[in-house]
């Protein structure tokens, strides 16, 4: 059924032409890596972000919003931190004809923002654990090629940061946020993934340890979808974050942050459920559950038509469906070719014949299965509604899961490098990683069963991919 899209040579053309058409964005803004989020792709992301919010929110986190700005000496305060973000950051060295004494760098992330306010918040064991979180837009100058909502200069997420007492709290964050991003990703928006623990040289700037979700894309790149970084204390020692324990004595917090992309996420959404026809999205997220399109024939009463439409509409709405009826004067295939192309869930004709038997004709999305419903029972849509995420999930973690490959030579890697996510033994070495690097990324060092696929001595399981 998908099988032109999951065309690899075609993919990527398919996907920005749809990213276009589908109204979720519009990339022709005129400053490169920039996008212009549209009305389709807006709801989508703030769907996502609703949902998010209110489980981080369940789980103990205070909203928040830092500005956008940050000084240069903050931003440089921890050296790994400014060491792996310097190349990118973009900065404010003016206003208006003056130059600033100080100049100001666009967040490329905000743990140094918030930590310098952490510092001034923190006081006694009592204020931890502290937890926050904001949605917001950062900024980074990338130097690889740009690709929308993939890789920008300005991208949509949220971060988290926390506080904690000792390591051992600041893990059990770590595990509960891997729960919440699981049920964003999975259980809503039914993207597969898996969580690696990043190699050290992979690690985000400053952290102790990275643990990212990676998805896998039509074209079997994996993409990082969100990630979660130990800080230890890393940044509470360069920003003197202390607090008092029991005993009165002054103790670095131990720190974690966290984020996922949305405009990924959506990236990974359209990608991942996507067909030749265009967007297929799961009922939650979708800005119209159901569509309505009344059919009007020749020689039939459209005004009559129009009312049922116009009755079924508010039927669906004392249900809590969002739902649109189409009436536009256009020819029903036409009609049904663009809202499947938006990726509406479920659509709803009504004919003639449907408004005699007091009945609805529902089409799947997904399936493309046609159905009747009696007009009483349209309560019971939500029920479908159910039916099309699970069978989402379940399609898509099918095809994920055939792509995953065990590895046992560097002739086998060369002959299957780019087919998803390869399991190969990688003696530790840095000469023995170049090579394999030069096929793939390594994702994760996943235990000490593994024999180097390059120089034979034993060593350890890696998983590895071609990443975005
Ligand atoms: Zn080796």
């Amino acid at each position: 059924m998908m099988e032109e899209v999951k065309d690899k040579d075609k993919f990527s053309g398919w996907y920005l032409k749809i990213l276009e058409d589908a109204g979720l964005i519009d990339s022709r803004y005129p400053v490169k890596g920039m996008v212009v989020y549209k009305g389709w792709g807006l709801f989508i992301i703030r769907q996502m972000q609703r949902h998010l919010e209110k489980l981080l929110e369940e789980a103990g986190h205070e909203p928040v919003l830092f500005p956008v700005l940050i000084p240069d000496d903050i931003l440089g305060k921890e050296t790994k931190h400014i060491a792996g973000f310097e190349e990118q950051v973009f900065w404010v060295t003016h206003a208006g004809a003056n130059e600033l004494e100080r100049r100001l760098a666009l967040r490329p992330t905000s743990e140094t923002a918030i930590y310098e306010t952490f510092r001034l918040w923190i006081r006694s064991h009592q204020d931890l654990p502290l937890k926050i979180h904001q949605s917001c837009a950062v900024y980074r100058y990338e130097t690889k090629h740009t690709r929308p909502l993939i890789r920008g200069r300005e991208f949509l997420w949220n971060e988290g940061h926390s506080a904690h007492i000792d390591d051992e709290d600041a893990m059990r964050n770590i595990e509960e946020i891997k729960e919440i991003y699981g049920k964003l990703i999975r259980d809503i928006l039914c993207i597969p993934f898996i969580v690696s623990r990043r190699p050290e040289w992979d690690r985000f700037p400053g952290a102790t340890d990275t643990f990212a979700f990676d998805t896998i894309m039509p074209n079997d790149k994996t993409l990082q979808i969100a990630t979660i970084h130990n800080l230890g204390q890393n940044f509470s020692r360069a920003f003197e974050i202390t607090y008092e324990d029991e005993k009165g004595e002054h103790k670095y917090v131990h720190q974690t942050s966290y984020g996922p992309s949305f405009g990924r996420l959506l990236a990974a959404l359209v990608s991942i459920h996507g067909d030749e026809k265009g967007l297929v999205l799961p009922p939650e997220i979708s800005p119209i559950q159901c569509i309505i399109v009344p059919l009007f024939f020749k020689g039939t009463d459209k005004e009559r038509i129009q009312r049922y439409a116009e009755d079924v509409g508010k039927k669906l709405n004392e249900a809590g469906i969002r739902n649109h009826i189409d009436s536009r004067d256009e020819r029903p295939g036409n009609k049904f070719y663009y809202w499947e192309m938006k990726g509406v869930p479920l659509r709803i004709e009504v004919g003639p014949r449907d408004m005699e038997r007091n009945e609805l004709t529902v089409v799947r999305r997904d399936t493309g299965k046609r159905s009747q419903l009696k007009f009483d029972r349209v309560s019971e849509i939500p029920k479908i509604f159910d039916e099309i995420t699970e069978n989402l999930r379940k399609t898509a973690q099918k095809r994920f899961d055939q792509r995953f490959f065990k590895i046992g030579s560097m002739e086998e890697l060369s002959k299957n490098s780019g087919r998803g996510i390869l399991s190969l033994g990688w003696c530790g070495n840095d000469e023995c990683a170049e090579k394999i690097e030069r096929y793939v990324d390594i994702l994760s060092v996943n235990n000490d069963r593994g024999t180097c696929i390059v120089c034979g001595r034993d060593g350890k399981e890696v998983n590895a991919a071609n990443t975005y």
